[in-house]
């Protein structure tokens, strides 16, 4: 299912969502912190999904115990290393990482800023060390509230030249984009690009919203702008990249089977949708796991899945020679020299 001529994108993954369990173990110790379980098997099930959750907020509910482990900038520098390290050896090609400084920093009231500084350090010493090219996305956290996000917005801004893209998540059903207008128009002046969470708790119209009002070229799930089909239309007009997760959206109860997931309707109505993680650990899935497992369940041939992995390098966020790049470091790797 995965075409080995065409890079292998993941362009929607939360970092707080991929703290390998053993690195949460040792900052636990280091730190002298309790967590639910003292042991990798002990610790798992608090922490990686056997199944549904109810909604959105009791998935978003697991990421807490990999919050907890951040007791300060070290540890934040620590996994932001590691996951790309861990998304080089997955055998991505390109990564697009993103995280919620004030998220991370608020179970030990670290400074957003400093975290975003050591996140930006430890995603780009990996970069350098394991050879996989990372763009970092800034998430505001939502359910945190508009004038904390103004807040987190601030912290993301002294360091935009290393960002980049701004993005809103959390629990959309409460918090709007509406309360946001404000955030996105900074952010894109900072010459940012936008993605927005929308239509995951929410409905179509929250996506509407995230494409002409708050300026996003993409957006995170949109998987309800299948009951709007003007809203369809405007996203093949306009060209919207939909990042899609499929065991996320199975497990958020986002939709009730896989089966009926409108994936494969986004793709034969030529819509640019891509095919990706969100939260690799907590979810229990890579990206091989979705393109072999979760992708022909939800009736994505082969075809499809070529024409998802193309849509990811169509929608990075990337200029066209780093894009171009990308392309001929796929091909050097597909011909070794002899
Ligand atoms: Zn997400």
């Amino acid at each position: 299912m995965i075409d080995t001529q065409l890079p292998f994108i993941d362009l929607h993954r939360h970092l707080e969502g991929c703290v390998r369990l053993e690195t949460m173990l040792a900052l636990a110790e280091q730190h002298s912190l309790q967590l639910p379980g003292n042991t990798v098997d002990a610790l798992h099930p608090h922490v990686v999904l056997a199944g549904p959750q109810a909604d959105l907020v009791g998935f978003l509910d697991r990421l807490k115990w990999m919050i907890f482990v951040l007791r300060d900038p070290d540890a934040c520098r620590r996994i932001a290393y590691e996951c790309v390290q861990d998304s080089a050896a997955e055998g991505l090609d390109y990564l697009e990482l993103r995280f919620s400084p004030l998220f991370m920093a608020q179970p030990h009231g670290l400074n957003p800023a400093d975290v975003t500084a050591a996140v930006i350090d430890g995603a780009k010493a990996a970069e350098r060390d394991f050879g996989l090219t990372t763009r970092l996305i800034g998430i505001m956290s939502r359910t945190f509230g508009p004038e904390s996000c103004l807040a987190e917005l601030e912290a993301l801004l002294e360091h935009r030249h290393e960002l980049r893209a701004l993005d809103l998540a959390g629990d959309e059903a409460r918090w709007p984009g509406e309360l946001y207008y404000e955030h996105f128009k900074r952010g894109r002046d900072a010459g940012w690009q936008v993605t927005v969470h929308a239509g995951e708790a929410g409905g179509a119209a929250n996506v509407r919203y995230a494409i002409e009002h708050l300026g996003a070229t993409r957006i995170g799930h949109g998987i309800r702008a299948i009951d709007d089909p003007s809203l369809i239309e405007l996203i093949a007009h306009r060209g919207i990249g939909l990042e899609v997760n499929l065991t996320s959206n199975l497990q958020t109860n986002t939709v009730q089977t896989l089966t009926t997931h409108p994936l494969a309707s986004f793709l034969q109505n030529n819509l640019l949708a891509s095919i990706n993680t969100d939260d690799p650990i907590i979810s229990g899935i890579d990206l091989h796991y979705e393109f072999h497992e979760a992708a022909p369940t939800a009736g994505i041939t082969p075809a499809l899945a070529k024409r998802a992995q193309e849509n990811a390098l169509a929608t990075a966020f990337l200029s066209p020679s780093e894009r171009q790049t990308i392309l001929q470091r796929k091909a050097a790797k597909q011909s070794p020299t002899p």
